[in-house]
């Protein structure tokens, strides 16, 4: 069985290398910052020369076909087989003649890029564009791997461009340089005999790797994959608007080096107080929030003003004139806007999630089928829990948590959420109205002390933190189900 394995992209910044101090070695420094200007300056060009000869190649079989009678024929009496009142074995035989054209076509259309010689594939096609143009000035080995990552991406959404659904990617200047990271085996990330690490770039050009603060431990990670530990995928070298440059690092981490404890479990509330509540099945203490509220609704109000703001402006324009259709994209863009922050809280949210479970080597997540999510918590639903329920996308949220927990090798779970928070975490105990407000819950058992929290000098109780409770119950649900009703 072949190993498994995620893939990261480690972010590092980089600097040519400073040869010496010699006036040649500044000479030297300064040339090869000018090379890698030239590349910037004109990869982003090859980059959108392959994308239109991909889609040109595309419309040419287009074209075949459309200018083919018989194909076009087949076709529509395919399309209306039941008017046209085929038998079976006539589409089987159309559909026949139809697969024989088509490969007609892809002859044609292969011969045509081949432009006679009879030799070479689809992508050398586009690779012969771009290296006849930019082949002085932008290396071989970069040509190269842009074409390959170019063409098989666009590969992937042809379809949609021929239907209309897309139309092709437009490249600026700042595209990351791809480079192959390996030669004929050969890692080009290396250490030198003073311990530094660089990589070493076509041309000659050697990028030192800086890891600054380093507090996402990329040099743990660098360091893994010198000595073996992890392989890594062809890279690229990144250069921002304000010129500085990242190797962007791509690790293949085998599924394998995970080994987490399968008896930990993680269980994940998701409520409108805190909209991720995590704790241990394990642990009596411990547990962590994650977001606010407060937060949430902070946003939800001022991308609701502008939202007014923008309807009502759109009444007072006159129909159809320039300034409507002005006020409509602003429209869009600004419910773009919102779709997009819930997006980006919702990846903050899951990869806290991830780390948390990681950090205490818990190798599963639970979480609740949402499925009647809101009814079984609360008696009765408030406008803004329902609002969140909208907006928050909690199935979203789910979605990255398990796709992010699969890559690090983590088990999710569903767990049914009958009383979650209604039930006590330490005895058990389930009774209306323990939970006596949004944050807090006192288990009403009378011989649960750890159920109820502190004790005031009045008799009643503190409580306890009513979403750490549900969590807690949530890790230690056995109640698995699927995450879908069936
Ligand atoms: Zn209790």
């Amino acid at each position: 069985m072949a190993t498994e394995y995620t893939c990261i992209t480690r972010k590092i910044e980089v600097h040519l290398h400073r040869h010496g101090d010699s006036e040649e070695d500044t000479q030297r420094l300064k040339d090869e910052y000018h090379i890698w200007d030239v590349i910037n300056d004109n990869l982003y060009k090859a980059a959108n020369r392959i994308v239109s000869h991909c889609f040109f190649n595309d419309a040419y079989e287009y074209r075949l076909k459309l200018h083919s009678p018989r194909f076009q024929e087949i076709e529509k009496l395919l399309r209306y087989s039941k008017r046209n009142k085929l038998t079976d074995e006539d589409i089987k035989q159309l559909k026949a003649e139809r697969k024989e054209l088509f490969s007609i076509f892809k002859k044609q259309r292969l011969e045509f890029l081949q432009g006679g010689s009879g030799k070479g594939s689809e992508q050398n096609s586009t690779y012969k564009v771009v290296s006849n143009e930019f082949g002085e000035i932008i290396p071989s080995h970069v040509l190269t791997c842009l074409n390959q990552n170019i063409t098989s991406t666009y590969s992937a959404y042809s379809k949609e461009v021929e239907y209309g659904n897309r139309t092709i990617p437009n490249f600026k200047r700042g595209i990351p340089v791809p480079f192959p990271i390996k030669q004929q085996g050969t890692l080009q990330l290396k250490r030198r005999e003073d311990g530094s690490i660089y990589i070493r770039f076509p041309l000659g050009l050697e990028w030192d790797l800086s890891f600054g603060r380093d507090r996402s431990n990329n040099r743990e990670i660098v360091e893994r994959v010198l000595n073996g530990q992890y392989d890594v995928g062809n890279s690229s070298i990144q250069e921002t608007k304000n010129k500085k440059r990242f190797l962007l690092l791509i690790v293949k981490i085998p599924k394998q080096a995970v080994t987490l404890n399968p008896d930990r479990i993680v269980g994940v509330d998701l409520g409108i107080n805190i909209p991720l509540y995590a704790a241990l099945n394990d642990n009596e203490y411990g547990g962590m929030g994650i977001g606010s509220r407060e937060q949430f609704l902070k946003m939800r109000m001022r991308m609701a003003a502008q939202k007014r703001e923008l309807q009502r402006n759109l009444r007072h324009t006159t129909h159809g004139g320039h300034g409507r259709t002005q006020k409509l994209q602003a429209l869009e863009r600004l419910e773009g806007k919102e779709r997009n922050w819930v997006h980006l809280q919702n990846h903050i949210f899951s990869k806290s999630i991830i780390e948390y479970a990681q950090r205490n080597d818990a190798g599963v997540i639970q979480m609740e089928r949402l499925t009647g999510f809101g009814r079984d918590k609360h008696d009765e639903i408030d406008s803004d829990f329902k609002f969140i329920l909208r907006y928050w996308s909690f199935f979203e949220l789910q979605t990255m948590i398990e796709y992010k927990a699969k890559a690090a090798g983590i088990e999710v779970r569903y767990i049914d959420p009958y009383h979650t928070s209604q039930t006590c975490s330490f005895c058990g105990h389930y009774e209306k109205g323990q939970r006596i407000s949004q944050s807090t819950f006192v288990c009403k058992n009378p011989d649960c002390e750890k159920g109820k929290g502190k004790k005031h000098s009045d008799g009643t109780y503190e409580g306890i933190n009513a979403d750490w409770n549900a969590a807690r119950n949530i890790a230690l649900s056995t109640k698995i189900v699927d995450r879908k009703k069936k």
